[in-house]
């Protein structure tokens, strides 16, 4: 009798359990690496650990034959020489040379309106949080910053975003209306913006998917409203780590639909699943510009690539 192979979802979900044992996606891989003549059952473990951590399968693939030429050159299977190679190629691989810093000049002929930033994602992302949080990044930096409340669907939302005003003590354009016109908060907060001459202004949107069509209409116009003032600055899209492929797609939804500049990936603590850095870039050609920490105020940081595979090897 030939054993069936085991089912993909079933080879995850042993991984998985072992991967959150194991602790660092980097130290599991190490640890295979390093058993000296490695077998094709090895490799085959290395691939299952970089697809669970949402590395994708081109860069999987990308990796694993980096590596296997790498460690058969140098004959090597010392844990030290091998977490140098897998830091040097993950590196390779998220690095890309992309440009991570958000443009935010001052517009206009003569500088008088705000740089603005739209936020988008899907609900529970983190977006208002992140919106907190990037309003006291940018104030922290001296910027001046005046936040948008274009998420009118939930009351909740713009209550939520009036607390993160007050805790990071810049104020909030919002409408009194529950159901009020997106855009209009938008264009409000942009106009309010420029007659305050404060340096930007960012705005967070609704993200209900229940329709691609829908959100295109809505994102769109308020995308379209806030550029009748002044172009928009950044649009970063707000992604929660913890989704792995279906935080693909709906990606790709959001790229489509407002032409996403750069990605905050959210909930990176407390996630095995770094990889999707390097597939989301992949994917939309978008560099991460930030990583979600946690949940407080200062839990936001600039992302670095070369920090952030120190964090995975070591
Ligand atoms: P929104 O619906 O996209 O606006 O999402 P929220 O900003 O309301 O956030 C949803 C939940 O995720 C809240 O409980 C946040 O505290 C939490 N959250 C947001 N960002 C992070 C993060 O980076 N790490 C962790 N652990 N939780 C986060």
């Amino acid at each position: 009798l030939i054993e069936a192979p085991e089912s993909l979802p079933s080879r995850m979900q042993r991984l998985r359990s072992r991967l959150s044992g194991s602790g660092s996606l980097g130290r599991a891989i190490v640890q295979i690496l390093s058993r000296g003549e490695l077998k094709a059952t090895d490799w085959e473990e290395i691939e299952d650990t970089l697809l669970i951590a949402d590395l994708g399968l081109d860069a999987t693939d990308e990796l694993m034959s980096r590596m296997k030429e790498r460690v058969a050159i140098a004959g090597a299977s010392d844990s030290n020489t091998i977490r140098t190679f897998l830091a040097e190629e993950l590196l390779a691989l998220v690095d890309e040379n992309l440009d991570r810093s958000l443009h935010l000049d001052k517009q206009g002929e003569n500088g008088e309106l705000p740089a603005t930033i739209l936020m988008v994602g899907v609900n529970g992302t983190g977006k208002t949080t992140t919106v907190g949080k990037l309003a006291r990044v940018l104030v922290a930096e001296g910027k001046s910053v005046l936040l948008g409340a274009a998420d009118t669907f939930r009351a909740a939302a713009a209550e939520q975003l009036s607390t993160w005003g007050e805790r990071v003590g810049v104020d909030v354009i919002k409408s009194d209306r529950e159901g009020a016109d997106p855009a209009a908060v938008a264009f409000d907060a942009v106009k309010q913006g420029a007659m305050r001459a404060v340096d930007v202004v960012l705005v967070d949107t609704a993200g209900r998917l229940q329709t691609k069509s829908t959100l295109m209409e809505e994102l769109g116009k308020v995308k379209r409203v806030m550029e009748k003032q002044a172009p928009v600055s950044e649009v970063l899209l707000v992604l929660d780590a913890t989704t792995g492929q279906n935080g693909l797609k709906q990606a790709q939804v959001f790229a489509e639909v407002a032409g996403v500049t750069g990605i905050v990936l959210t909930k990176l603590d407390g996630s095995a699943k770094g990889g999707i850095v390097v597939s989301v870039q992949k994917t939309l050609g978008v560099p991460v510009k930030f990583v979600g920490l946690g949940e407080g105020a200062d839990d936001l940081a600039p992302f670095d690539p070369r920090s952030f595979v120190d964090a995975i090897v070591n």
